[in-house]
């Protein structure tokens, strides 16, 4: 038995920001979500992702990345990274919304338990491939991020520590606003070096 459960933050900042969780009996792992929005039409009902890619957005008219994935053999890990660095990105097109408007639906690498309280806060998005994980495993899953394991272009990026990781993190999530204290300005152009970090940064401020 499958059924899905929305989770309504108490936060009152948001309270209307959810996550869709599925509770089953099937002893499956239930820690990945099964709904996602597709970066390219803006959907999110539909069950098979990979599926929904192939039949609305490869071929000629398709989209390059799709047919980019399915010239790699079914289910190498090289196809399911590609495909799973487009599902990230519409993800996080839909958490950016989500937190703008402090409602909809908010997709986590990991869904709670359905037990769990939690709050946006507690998640912070990869500045590599824009997953968004748990603070606390941000630095953890560097080493699994499809992007940085992207034998494209991993040699391109670089290698930074937990705090620059945290900071870029924020930045992508906003968090760091559009106008800092000069606190805040001194603070980070005293931190940050000139590498990319500092470039996405500068470019932000
Ligand atoms: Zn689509
Ligand atoms: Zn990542």
């Amino acid at each position: 038995m499958t059924f899905q459960k929305k989770c309504f933050l108490s936060h009152p900042n948001a309270p209307k920001i959810f996550q869709i969780m599925v509770q089953n009996n099937t002893g499956k792992d239930q820690s990945h979500n099964k709904r996602h929005y597709c970066a390219y039409c803006q959907r999110s009902d539909f069950t098979n992702f990979a599926k929904h890619l192939i039949d609305m957005h490869s071929g000629p008219h398709g989209a390059d990345e799709v047919n980019a994935f399915m010239s790699y053999p079914k289910k190498s890990k090289e196809r399911d990274n590609r495909i799973a660095e487009i599902r990230i990105r519409g993800n996080h097109m839909i958490n950016m919304a989500t937190l703008q408007a402090e409602q909809g639906m908010f997709v986590a690498m990991r869904r709670p338990s359905p037990q769990a309280d939690w709050k946006v806060s507690d998640y912070s998005p990869c500045p590599f491939c824009k997953v968004w994980v748990l603070r606390t495993l941000l630095t953890k899953h560097q080493k699994n991020c499809v992007v940085r394991n992207n034998k494209e272009t991993t040699d391109k990026l670089p290698c930074i520590n937990e705090h620059k990781l945290g900071l870029e993190a924020d930045l992508v999530a906003g968090r760091i606003g559009l106008e800092p204290s000069d606190a805040l300005k001194t603070n980070l152009f005293t931190t940050i070096q000139n590498d990319y970090v500092g470039i996405v940064a500068k470019k932000t401020l």
